[in-house]
């Protein structure tokens, strides 16, 4: 790992060795974040655009160069990343915009971004030699995590609120994972999993607590970059809950343009559910930067499971984002999360889970606010699969007034159907 100078506390700025602190800045704690750094110049040596363009391997790991592992790190088998980026042009029309493009991460091995980080997880808990993996989650990160233990016969305890929709629990015990239902919220999971994990010793996946889950989300931009031909775009949209997924492909951009690979990092747009709006509420008011850990958790609440936080873990990267990228952090309602779904499945053929399909609506509001120009290049960032939360996509489309039509077994019924059908086109 010569490639990897250090950890630096973002709040003291403190720089560790990797194999001086498990997780976080021990004279800061559960707050004192740390973010990996690199040495650029080894790693222009040793990787190039035109060195990835004859990489053979469709996954993150064709990034490994700019990865947190040691070069002969065994990968786990779930092939994770290297997710579609769909041109929509029917979407872009929609809002007034002529470039838009969805990266569809619904298309991950547990169907939602969460894999890109478990993966690196993985693999760090190989490292430390961890008997068990641990993690809290609202649904999808306990699944990815699930997943790739799976995948490696790595036995994991998982922490998940009892209210996490059933698709996801489902998949959690298909996998194997101890599955452990708290009775109360993502927070009070994260709180009990974080005790759980210091008493047993178990390695701690936890988001905004773990430095290499950010290592893993960046890939997304590094992908989003090498498919548009190392042409960065000039706005990234994508669904905010504890903020790790946007600190990471802030960072993936921030990595590219330390390499020169592209000239400039895009404006990043947190998008967040109206009832559960912390880090938009603390950019209002202005507490950027370390002043963000100044602001007291919400009670927080949205149809979105998978954006509800009210404490973000990541608060300190989120902000970050935004602020030194130059973008924004826009709420939107329930009703128009849930009013994007069938919007986004019907523009582009992509179906999302509510905080998937998040990004589409945030996008929306910024085109109307003048956020963004018809002559601008712009991503969207699905960040979960529809599957995984069958009730909101059915509340979603009864909403839209979209509903089947009940037929008898019969060719006249469906000739009785065809016609109402028709005459409502
Ligand atoms: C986790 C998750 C998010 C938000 O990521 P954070 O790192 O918590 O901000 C958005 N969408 C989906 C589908 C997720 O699973
Ligand atoms: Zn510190």
């Amino acid at each position: 790992m010569d490639h990897v100078s250090g950890l630096r506390c973002l709040i003291c700025g403190k720089l560790y060795q990797p194999d001086e602190v498990a997780y976080v800045c021990p004279e800061h704690g559960r707050e004192g974040i740390l973010d990996v750094e690199y040495d650029y110049g080894l790693i222009s040596l040793r990787f190039s655009p035109q060195s990835l363009a004859a990489q053979r391997d469709h996954s993150i790991w064709r990034y490994r160069p700019l990865l947190p592992v040691a070069a002969d790190a065994v990968a786990p088998p779930l092939t994770v990343g290297w997710t579609p980026l769909y041109e929509t042009p029917r979407l872009a029309a929609a809002l007034g915009l002529h470039r838009l493009w969805v990266k569809d991460d619904g298309r991950q091995p547990t169907a939602s971004f969460k894999d890109r980080a478990s993966a690196l997880a993985v693999v760090k808990a190989r490292e430390a030699g961890a008997a068990i993996v641990a993690t809290a989650s609202t649904g999808n990160a306990a699944a990815a995590l699930a997943g790739l233990c799976a995948s490696v016969q790595q036995p994991t305890v998982i922490f998940v609120p009892e209210s996490a929709p059933p698709a996801k629990v489902a998949q959690l015990l298909a996998y194997g994972a101890t599955v452990l239902l708290v009775a109360g919220s993502y927070g009070d999971a994260f709180d009990l999993c974080m005790q759980a994990a210091e008493h047993y010793g178990w390695y701690n996946r936890n988001t905004g607590f773990n430095p290499y889950m950010t290592e893993g989300k960046k890939t997304v931009s590094y992908e989003i970059c090498e498919q548009l031909g190392w042409q960065a775009p000039d706005a990234v949209f994508v669904s905010v809950g504890d903020g790790c997924i946007i600190g990471g492909v802030h960072k993936g951009f921030a990595d590219l343009a330390a390499l020169g690979w592209i000239d400039r990092v895009p404006r990043l747009y947190g998008v967040q559910a109206a009832g559960s709006n912390f880090m938009a509420e603390a950019w209002q008011a202005g507490l950027h930067g370390l002043r963000v850990l100044e602001k007291p958790p919400i009670a927080a609440r949205t149809v979105a499971d998978s954006i509800s936080a009210g404490l973000p873990r990541d608060r300190i990267k989120a902000m970050a984002a935004v602020v030194e990228s130059g973008g924004a952090f826009i709420t939107v309602s329930d009703e128009e999360i849930l009013a994007a779904i069938p919007a986004l499945a019907r523009g582009s053929g992509v179906f999302a889970e509510p905080a998937g399909a998040a990004s589409y609506a945030g996008l929306a509001k910024a085109a109307a606010q003048g956020l963004v120009s018809p002559a601008e290049r712009i991503v969207i960032i699905n960040t979960g699969n529809g599957l995984k939360d069958i009730k909101s996509a059915m509340t979603a489309v009864q909403q839209a007034g979209i509903h089947p039509h009940p037929v008898a077994p019969d060719l006249a019924d469906v000739q009785r159907v065809m016609k109402s059908v028709n005459g409502e086109r």
